[in-house]
């Protein structure tokens, strides 16, 4: 069954969803979302690398902003950078308009900070080449994720494992955002490094609360010991 456009979820919400489920609800569904210094460092990364123009490099072609969707995951969402690779004669690959040859594309995506690994963001890379590989009808076995800060590119194969968590992660996302109810917290070392930390209130907000119930549970207790305090009778009373 093929999503239609208008269930479409964002691509980075499923980087949201492998990294914690709680954290793609908080911002799907009660819209809490939270800037930090590393997140806004994050937007003008990606804001720089789309404004780009395309350009050739030798035997590579460079697209920036390419516009991507695949209705069988019900994602969208706009890459950084695609490179299309060009192929030896004879080799399988797409056209490209205007081009000689056969190319391969290649996916990369830019984040901030330093090589490291996280699943979350192979899996932002796979769910994009996902969606153009059903777009353009084409296999893409490889991308790379280019980190800002130390200015290396990490090479991510597409594995056949790395598919299948994506497009798991996809399924439950739809799942979280339908069932319109936000998973408990459980607060976990990552939490430290989540820019929604002060929102999410992980420590807190007990085990089966929305930040909402737990913002709403925790105003009606102000207000009956208001109203306690208000109503408690006077040490000396005039009548
Ligand atoms: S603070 Fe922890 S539990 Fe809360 S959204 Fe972030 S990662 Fe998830």
């Amino acid at each position: 069954m093929n999503y239609s456009e208008d269930e479409l979820l964002p691509i980075s919400a499923l980087a949201d969803i492998v990294f914690c489920e709680r954290r793609a609800a908080l911002h799907r569904l009660e819209e809490i979302w939270q800037e930090s210094v590393s997140t806004i460092e994050g937007h003008l990364l990606h804001d720089k690398v789309h404004t780009g123009e395309g350009e050739s490099r030798g035997e590579v072609r460079i697209a920036r902003g390419l516009r991507l969707r695949s209705l069988r995951l019900g994602l969208s969402g706009v890459a950084d950078v695609f490179e299309f690779h060009r192929l030896e004669e004879g080799m399988e690959g797409i056209v490209l308009p205007g081009v000689s040859g056969r190319w391969i594309p290649f996916p990369v995506e830019y984040k901030r900070g330093v090589v490291r690994h996280e699943e979350s963001f192979e899996c932002q890379l796979c769910a994009q080449a996902l969606c153009l590989e059903e777009m353009l009808n084409c296999h893409i076995p490889a991308g790379a994720l280019f980190y800002g800060l130390s200015r290396r590119r990490k090479d991510i194969l597409l594995t056949n494992e790395l598919r299948h968590v994506t497009e798991e992660a996809a399924v439950r996302l739809h799942q979280v955002v339908n069932a319109g109810v936000t998973p408990p917290a459980h607060y976990e070392k990552k939490c430290k490094k989540c820019s929604l930390l002060a929102q999410c209130m992980p420590q807190l907000a007990g085990k089966h609360d929305s930040v909402r119930d737990y913002l709403g549970r925790t105003l009606k207790s102000l207000i009956r010991e208001e109203y306690a305090t208000s109503s408690r009778p006077n040490a000396v009373t005039c009548r």
